[in-house]
């Protein structure tokens, strides 16, 4: 077996990695850690240059009823159960509202997948959007949620996909990935799509012409064999397609999800863990161009090692994030451009706003 030193090695002088071998690069130890993130932050001034972006955004959360109550989740309720919500027209456009005030480029819908959803709800949604915030990237809608609304109205996913794009999708979320290994699915989101329709409702995207962000959740119930399959699952699809704008990485926030408290999954990942996933996914995957952070879940200090990791984006300025706050992170509203620049120039290196779609503002 290869060791880290060698690898990274190799994979500076361009070595395509194997799963195995970002399995061995996951697992890390030591100081052999510093030296799988001085190879990727390596890569990261080859593939990204100097300069790390943000775009500037805000969440939209739609409803927190979901079908799903996935293990992993802290957000997603029961219709029936305490603080569960879901907007309508005059509330969502309210939120849409603030965020065109404040010149966002970017909506992201944040929800649950209610059960009563259909293709419908979600073109009313994009049109109500847009009524009060012409010209805003609209970034919505898993593989999940097409999944969900193709099944309710008998109408193949293609046909969903196409039609959101129609009327006024900017580009389509890469979440409820999580891991990408059925095994894992099973245990954290056992109700989600699979891991072949995922693939498949993807890949029909990036096909009609809409870019997604890809993500991994890591750090719950997963080995680090599993993470590396999930990488190259995505890898593959990106070979294929060349429609991911980016790897969203994300970690498990445990404290107030049922996973944790049933003693399934562990208390989210380490330091050590938040580091190497950043390293390793920028040395594995080699035809992304973009790794992100999420300060969010990871705090600011630990996202500006993470930026000497091997990732060049600090995703948004979001506003608000009732995901991570219901489930136990703090300090995961909002994040100010001059913090942003603050520990940026502190690294020697350029703060850039960008658009959804990685053009320079
Ligand atoms: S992760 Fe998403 S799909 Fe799963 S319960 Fe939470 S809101 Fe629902």
């Amino acid at each position: 077996m290869a060791t880290v030193q060698a690898l990274v090695s190799d994979v500076l002088g361009g070595h395509r990695l194997t799963e195995a071998e970002a399995e061995l690069l996951l697992s890390a130890r030591g100081r052999d850690v510093w030296q799988v993130t001085a190879a990727a932050d390596k890569m990261r001034e080859r593939r990204a240059g100097d300069i790390v972006t943000y775009v500037r955004n805000q969440n939209l959360h739609v409803t927190n009823i979901c079908k799903n109550l996935c293990g992993f989740c802290g957000f997603g309720r029961k219709a029936t159960d305490g603080g569960a919500y879901c907007h309508d027209r005059a509330g969502i456009q309210a939120q849409a509202r603030l965020a065109h005030g404040r010149h966002v480029t970017e909506i992201c819908l944040l929800s649950g997948v209610h059960p009563g959803f259909t293709l419908d709800s979600y073109i009313d949604m994009l049109h109500w959007i847009h009524e009060v915030a012409p010209g805003v990237h609209i970034h919505a809608f898993s593989p999940d949620e097409v999944a969900h609304v193709a099944q309710k109205g008998h109408i193949p996913t293609t046909e969903v996909i196409a039609r959101l794009r129609e009327e006024g999708l900017g580009t389509i979320q890469g979440t409820a990935a999580e891991i990408l290994v059925d095994s894992v699915r099973k245990v954290i989101c056992p109700r989600k799509v699979s891991t072949a329709d995922w693939v498949r409702i993807i890949k029909e995207a990036h096909r009609t012409g809409l870019h997604s962000t890809a993500t991994i959740m890591y750090g719950s119930y997963e080995t680090a064999r599993d993470q590396a399959v999930h990488l190259g699952v995505l890898r593959n699809i990106q070979d294929e397609t060349h429609g991911f704008t980016e790897l969203v990485t994300l970690p498990f926030v445990h404290t107030n999800t049922p996973l944790y408290q049933q003693g399934i999954a562990r208390a989210g990942p380490t330091g050590r863990e938040d580091l190497l996933m950043i390293a390793v996914s920028r040395l594995f995957l080699d035809n992304f161009a973009n790794i992100q952070l999420a300060w969010g879940k990871i705090g600011l200090k630990m996202t500006q090692l993470a930026l000497l990791s091997g990732a060049n984006d600090l995703a948004g300025t979001m506003f608000t994030d009732d995901v991570s706050g219901d489930a136990g992170a703090s300090g995961s509203d909002y994040l100010d451009p001059a913090d942003m620049e603050r520990i940026v120039s502190d690294l020697g290196r350029t703060l850039r706003q960008r658009t959804t779609l990685y053009e320079l503002v």
